[in-house]
């Protein structure tokens, strides 16, 4: 039978042979079941009506976005370096043009992931290119499909490569990670932040939230330490989870003034 995926959030399920009947992913008020239901896709008909479209974002950094969006609607990172390539967060359709440019590209030397809403289809992505998945372990309950490759790390920093480091953050999920890359922005910095820095629609502001389609804060304790995490990281810029969205200049004030103000309304409110 065909690997189930959830059409709401792209989480792939083990072949059964009817489709689960629920995801907990969606159940969870992070995320939300549509109000028509619950509905499953297969790997091949998912392929069949998507395609994945290519940007070259900087030197070194490609996203890769489904057409039509699809699932949640989020973008997977490539970023070369010396030590091979790296895929930042996941999107569920892995088709033979992606696998076969991947790896034209030289492959992937390991995925890391923010939080589980982007996990989909790591499983595939990690099978076809031999690679290891670096997971938060604090999130490790929302795997919905066990796989070998599948690594749990713990503590606060994980360098993945040269230059290249997770940096848990918590906030959006316990485990929310996001990855430090010191030679982006032409060696001024970057920050891939998936959801746990949400670039914002003036593209020089980012928001935190405990869930992103309910509409639900973090605690200011909470974005308040986020904050005091990141100022000790060099960066210019900042690649949030969508096509578009990203701060091209003055991210880690972007970030720090975005803190201040999120924490000011929380605690004091409006006039
Ligand atoms: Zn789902
Ligand atoms: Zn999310």
């Amino acid at each position: 039978m065909p690997i189930q995926i959830c059409s709401t959030c792209g989480t792939s399920y083990p072949d059964t042979d009817a489709p689960p009947s629920r995801c907990p992913i969606c159940d969870d008020e992070r995320q939300y079941v549509p109000r028509g239901g619950q509905a499953w896709i297969s790997r091949e008909r998912l392929a069949s009506g998507h395609v994945n479209a290519w940007r070259h974002l900087e030197t070194d950094l490609f996203e890769i976005h489904t057409h039509p969006q699809f699932g949640i609607g989020q973008r997977a990172l490539l970023l070369r370096t010396s030590e091979g390539n790296i895929l930042w967060d996941c999107i569920a359709l892995l088709d033979d043009a992606t696998e076969a440019l991947v790896r034209a590209l030289g492959g992937l030397r390991a995925i890391a992931i923010s939080h589980p809403h982007y996990y989909t289809c790591m499983q595939d992505w990690a099978r076809a290119f031999e690679c290891p998945v670096h997971l938060h372990e604090a999130d490790a309950d929302w795997v919905m499909r066990a796989d070998s490759r599948i690594r749990h790390w713990s503590g606060e920093t994980l360098e993945l490569a040269q230059g290249v480091t997770l940096l848990r953050l918590g906030g959006h999920f316990p485990g929310g990670t996001v990855l430090h890359w010191a030679d982006g922005a032409g060696g001024r910095g970057a920050i891939l932040s998936g959801d746990i820095m949400q670039v914002a629609a003036d593209l020089n502001r980012v928001s935190f939230l405990w869930s992103y389609p309910n509409m639900m804060p973090l605690a200011a304790m909470t974005v308040r330490r986020i904050a005091e995490t990141v100022a000790q990281w060099r960066f210019e810029r900042v690649y949030g989870a969508f096509p578009g969205r990203q701060v091209m200049a003055g991210g880690a004030q972007a970030v720090q003034r975005s803190a201040a103000r999120y924490i000011e309304l929380l605690e004091r409110g409006q006039p």
